[in-house]
């Protein structure tokens, strides 16, 4: 995709922070500055979301984010992580090549990760009727 960021920086075309790298996939720092250590992993291949990502691809960024995950609650001092990742603009996905976010925590450091949903607004049994595979 010419004029994907993402893209650009797997290519190296547009410099970015790399942590690690193999050939399918890429951690780089995310530039928010929203919260220490904020990364993404990509693959190096362009696809937009979770949703037209092919289940090999899916693995080998999943593969990604344990190996990076590991390093920073085993090397860096963190204690777990959150893993955030929006599919399509209606999930708040703004840059449409296919990541997701590794937050690192440690214990105590007051971020809340978690979204605040306001309440459901369908019955359970009528969702789990219309989902259920
Ligand atoms: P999302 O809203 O889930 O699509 O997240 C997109 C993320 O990409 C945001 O956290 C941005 O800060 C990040 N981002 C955008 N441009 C760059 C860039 N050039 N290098 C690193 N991260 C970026
Ligand atoms: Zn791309």
């Amino acid at each position: 995709m010419e004029e994907c960021i993402f893209c650009k920086i797997a290519s190296g075309e547009i410099k970015g922070l790399r942590i690690y790298e193999n050939n399918e996939t890429l951690a780089f720092m995310d530039i928010a500055k929203d919260v220490d250590g904020h990364i993404l992993v990509i693959p190096k291949k362009h696809y937009k979301n979770i949703l037209d990502c092919d289940s090999e691809t899916l693995s080998a960024v999943m593969n990604t984010i344990k190996r990076v995950s590991n390093h920073l609650t085993e090397n860096c001092g963190y204690d777990g992580i959150n893993l955030l990742n929006a599919n399509d603009e209606s999930a708040g996905q703004s840059v449409n090549h296919f990541h997701i976010h590794i937050i690192p925590r440690k214990s105590n450091d007051g971020i809340d990760a978690w979204p605040k949903f306001e309440g459901a607004k369908e019955e359970l049994q009528t969702v789990f009727d219309k989902v259920k595979m």
